[in-house]
């Protein structure tokens, strides 16, 4: 009997929607994993079984992403925010700067961390045009002797993404993609390292997933504690220690959906698609709602704008809540309105969202 089930627009910035089946699946599994007689929680994370689930999350996400043969692919805790430090830890070294550009809060506080290791620098910054847009890729000041290049591919509070990536050389890049990773296929041949916290479209928060060269792993520093080597893990194919079982097995789960919607290209469609219908309603309201984000730096992800003024806002948010909206209050630190069009997040939401931006101008006008 299929149970009747109550679900919400969840728009939510991270944690944020799974996908149903997913849900649905881990529910059936929870009780008796494949006939182990205990749930994936309460297995040996040294099991076969869990082993399995384990090697084939990687493997999945190495044929997703068509991860090449040269990167591992880690699974690490601490969230997004432990890379801030891990990657200057690893890699920072005296007399060699490394350079960050600088797209919002997220970078500021990877550039903060930073400062912290070593020597740092801003290659860019859109502050003075309140995180609005993405630097063109010609406006990067690096150089070709620095440790690395580090970018924010999607800034999740101001809602902006970088549309394409700088070809940095020699110069190795690394990006946070928390916000947009698995949501369309990417080189990651062009990037060094590529990190993201899996709460928003890879499953559960409590997973960190990395992507790493395998030449960066021979040049990090050792003099670190065992737990922030890259090293530590790459060796110990992310079993050193107890990794977070569930969330791995969720994230294995997301990633074969993933492949079953079609894979990267197909998702990337659906994404354009759910996105074009709230930022044609901006669009389209006559300047009722003010876009946060530049139009050639809007991100797909997550999409921010305000009303001509708070009571409008207020009362625009208030509604949302009563007709089951949730999520959509803008990050504390800007105000306004945020919908995140995650992967899981159903076209219907977003059409729903939509035609209720529509009514609520018309209404309120
Ligand atoms: N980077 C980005 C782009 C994020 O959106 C977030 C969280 N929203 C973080 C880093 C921090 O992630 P975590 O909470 O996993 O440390």
């Amino acid at each position: 009997m299929k149970l009747k089930v109550n679900r919400t627009f969840n728009f939510n910035a991270g944690p944020s929607a799974l996908p149903f089946t997913v849900l649905e699946k881990a529910q059936q599994e929870l009780i008796d994993f494949r006939g182990t007689g205990m749930s994936v929680m309460e297995l040996s994370h040294r099991s076969k079984a869990y082993e399995d689930v384990h090697n084939q999350a990687i493997t999945s996400l190495k044929e997703l992403l068509s991860i090449p043969d040269h990167y591992e692919v880690l699974f690490l805790q601490g969230g997004a925010s432990l890379q801030f430090s891990m990657i200057p830890m690893n890699f920072l070294q005296a007399g060699k700067q490394a350079a960050y550009v600088m797209t919002g809060s997220w970078s500021e506080k990877a550039f903060s961390e930073a400062k912290l290791f070593g020597e740092v620098y801003q290659a860019a910054s859109t502050k003075d045009g309140k995180y609005r847009s993405i630097p063109k890729l010609d406006e990067l000041n690096y150089k070709k002797e620095d440790t690395y290049l580090h970018i924010t591919s999607n800034n999740t509070i101001y809602g902006t993404q970088w549309k394409e990536y700088p070809n940095t050389g020699d110069v190795p890049l690394i990006a946070d993609m928390s916000s947009d990773i698995l949501s369309k296929s990417i080189d990651v041949s062009k990037f060094a390292l590529i990190y993201a916290g899996a709460q928003k479209n890879l499953g559960p928060s409590g997973v960190t997933v990395v992507i790493i060269r395998k030449d960066l792993l021979e040049k990090a520093n050792t003099n670190i504690p065992t737990m922030l080597k890259y090293s530590t893990h790459a060796k110990n194919n992310s079993l050193y220690n107890t990794p977070p079982t569930f969330g791995i097995y969720m994230l294995g789960e997301v990633l074969n959906w993933a492949r079953e919607l079609g894979g990267l290209n197909a998702i990337s469609e659906l994404n354009d698609k759910k996105a074009t219908l709230i930022y044609d309603a901006i669009d389209s309201s006559d300047g009722y709602y003010i876009g946060h984000a530049q139009k050639d730096s809007r991100s797909l992800m997550n999409i921010t704008f305000n009303l001509k003024t708070e009571e409008l806002e207020k009362r625009f948010l208030d509604q949302a809540k009563r007709k089951g909206f949730v999520g959509v209050n803008g990050h504390r630190s800007i105000g306004g309105v945020r919908v995140s069009t995650y992967n899981a997040v159903p076209f219907e939401a977003c059409q729903a969202f939509s035609e209720y931006m529509i009514q609520f101008q018309k209404e309120n006008n």
